[in-house]
């Protein structure tokens, strides 16, 4: 299930940072989390860190968003693969520089 914010929200600016996903965004008045991004901070902390640190508490479950503990670390799983995919494509890009000639 991911994470909802209300519109008790005031705009501190504190939740943005702490979430892992980078789930947290500000929408046309306050912010919003992304449900395709919000893993309920599974594979990265045993609580969710916006709620922690939300201080007037505007942060609950999102009924609409109803998820089990096995698909939210399979959410988790996916977010990781799209993070190093980048940074392992170049590793595997065909090499341009020339080779040394062998002695
Ligand atoms: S619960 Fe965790 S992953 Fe979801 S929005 Fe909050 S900080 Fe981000
Ligand atoms: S911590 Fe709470 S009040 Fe502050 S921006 Fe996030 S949701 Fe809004």
């Amino acid at each position: 299930m991911a994470l909802l914010i209300t519109d008790e929200c005031i705009n501190c600016d504190v939740c943005e940072p702490e979430c892992p996903n980078q789930a947290i965004f500000m929408g046309l008045e306050i912010y919003q989390i992304d449900p395709d991004k919000c893993t309920e901070c599974v594979g990265h902390h045993a609580e969710p860190q916006c709620q922690i640190v939300c201080p007037v508490s505007c942060i609950p479950l999102d009924p609409d968003h109803v998820e089990s503990r096995e698909a939210l670390e399979q959410k988790y799983q996916r977010l990781i693969r799209l993070a190093v995919e980048p940074a392992v494509t170049p590793v595997n890009a065909p090499v341009t520089a020339p080779l040394k000639a062998a002695a």
